[in-house]
């Protein structure tokens, strides 16, 4: 089997997604997603480039494949950013292959699934990326009465999720637009900050209940002693995790808000490959491993962090804001292994999302959960019809086979 064409559409789903489509000289196709990047055509660009090292390869031999194209470029930028996101998207549309070749999930070429279905949690804040694929930190209330607002609006989220199915909830805690902070810089919380924070997070665990899984996301924004103090502020309410409490660029920040934290610390979204998952827990600065795996590297890079993970007893949780395509794969993944603790979506708001693929005869979330198949590879394929409304700008291929 020989890679004959990679093609890349670029579609609105939680930001600009990029999807990668392998085809080969058999007929068959493969399908991949890279995380929502800005701007999207740069990581279409360098799928484009990557076609050198794979144009006329046989798809199968996924690491390989994987492994040339980031030593090729180890020394312009493979240790993250949006090379690794491209490459990603491209992994993830090498293992679709290979399991279709063989007639099987990919979840059963890494040894078969401890589970049948994949817990996922809904981030209950979704729609707050921008069209440029930004995150924007905080809500837009503004004037009197903003405290009681929001907090009414986190219980109607929270219900919201939980008359999905959803068992597992997340929420923001960043709030740039907070009347009371210091400026648009400074992330030094002042009482009345630290108050909202506290008093939306207890509004949220009296509406869903103790049997509830809950985490709060401060979107690497803290500085350390802000971060330890909310930390100690919601000890009480028996988070699931505080995430990215502090900037990610210093290890030796989060692992001090880690050792100083009553609640668990998760993050890993901005870390990148194997490598550097293994030094964010080398440096003891996570309880929870959250890579994103269209993002760090793809699902084999999931496998070996979610390995190195378990040789720390720590669990893993992807961070995950794709289509069906991405979310599927980062479901087998967490299907192969013994330590997932549970996968994020991303779309409450966008109600195309079960429309952008076809499924094994059904929906890809049933009750909060993604449902496993038999299908090979990930065992859904785009809904064509649907993707076409939703591209988010002109493809730089012709995806799908004909002139836009
Ligand atoms: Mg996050």
């Amino acid at each position: 089997m020989k890679i004959t064409a990679i093609r890349t559409a670029i579609l609105r789903v939680v930001g600009p997604c990029v999807f990668v489509k392998i085809d080969t000289d058999e007929g068959l196709t493969g399908l991949g997603e890279c995380y929502p990047s800005a701007p999207a055509a740069a990581i279409v660009a360098l799928i484009d480039a990557m076609g050198e090292h794979l144009l006329g390869q046989d798809p199968r031999n996924v690491n390989a494949l994987h492994e040339q194209i980031r030593r090729f470029n180890l020394f312009t930028g493979a240790q993250g950013g949006h090379l690794l996101t491209a490459l990603s998207g491209v992994e993830l549309a090498l293992w679709d292959l290979l399991g279709k070749s063989l007639g099987v999930p990919c979840y059963r070429l890494w040894g078969g699934k401890f589970r049948d279905t994949v817990r996922l949690y809904a981030d209950c804040n979704a729609g707050t990326i921008d069209a440029a694929g930004q995150h924007v930190s905080g809500p837009a209330e503004a004037g009197a009465g903003r405290e009681a607002r929001l907090r009414d609006q986190a219980e109607q989220a929270a219900r919201a999720a939980l008359a999905r199915g959803f068992r597992a909830v997340k929420f923001d805690t960043d709030d740039a637009r907070h009347p009371a902070k210091h400026d648009a810089w400074n992330w030094s919380l002042t009482p009345r900050e630290i108050d909202s924070v506290v008093g939306r997070a207890e509004r949220i665990r009296q509406t869903i209940g103790d049997g509830v899984d809950f985490a709060l996301d401060i979107h690497a924004r803290y500085d350390v002693p802000s971060a330890v103090t909310v930390a100690r502020e919601l000890a009480h309410l028996k988070l699931m995790w505080l995430e990215e409490p502090v900037p990610p660029d210093s290890l030796e920040a989060l692992a001090r808000v880690r050792a100083a934290s009553p609640v668990p610390i998760c993050a890993g979204e901005n870390a990148y490959t194997r490598f550097g998952l293994h030094a964010l827990m080398q440096a003891n600065a996570v309880d929870v491993v959250m890579p994103d795996l269209a993002k760090c590297g793809g699902a084999m890079e999931g496998l070996r962090i979610a390995a190195q993970a378990e040789l720390r007893s720590l669990p893993f949780a992807p961070h995950n804001v794709c289509s069906p395509v991405g979310t599927m794969a980062m479901a087998q993944v967490c299907a192969a292994i013994p330590n997932f603790l549970v996968l994020e979506f991303h779309a409450l708001d966008l109600d195309y999302w079960e429309d952008l693929v076809t499924y094994a005869g059904g929906p890809v979330i049933v009750d909060g959960a993604v449902r496993l198949s038999e299908a090979p590879g990930w065992g859904l394929e785009l809904n064509d019809a649907v993707a076409r409304r939703h591209l988010h700008r002109r493809m730089s291929r012709d995806y799908f086979g004909e002139p836009l």
